[in-house]
């Protein structure tokens, strides 16, 4: 990212509203996201490099966790509950686990890039 990717005019967006609108954490455009998890190369409005910053997997794997012992204690209190047929089970968490990890790792993802570029965060370099 160069200093000439920050010549915008006006507040940046917080870094929630990038990741749960997918906004340029630079312009405030919607154009973080060229699919439901990939990030674009480059915002079309401003010219922001996108593919500069690197979110991880962490957040990948805290969702995948915090989301399974949520679900898990769910199914759990359905059971005892209402005992349905386990094709129910199958029915009810397969898709609902699988939309809850999307949405919020998308959220998770862009707030954590937007958060990056707030604070210049890179690499490690040498001094010269
Ligand atoms: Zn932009």
């Amino acid at each position: 990212m160069s200093d000439a990717d920050r010549s915008t005019v006006g507040a940046p967006p917080r870094p929630i509203d990038c990741g749960i609108k997918g906004l340029c954490p630079q312009c405030g455009a919607r154009t973080l996201f060229a699919g439901v998890l990939r990030f674009a190369e480059r915002c079309p409005a401003c010219g922001l490099s996108i593919a500069g910053f690197n979110v991880g997997d962490g957040p990948a794997a805290l969702l995948v966790l915090a989301w399974g012992a949520i679900v898990v204690a769910l199914a759990i209190v359905v059971e005892l509950s209402f005992s349905p047929p386990w094709w129910l089970h199958v029915l009810l968490w397969v898709p609902l686990s699988t939309a809850a990890i999307v949405w919020s790792l998308r959220v998770a993802k862009g707030w954590l890039l937007a958060a990056e570029y707030r604070h210049e965060a890179g690499e490690g370099r040498l001094a010269p």
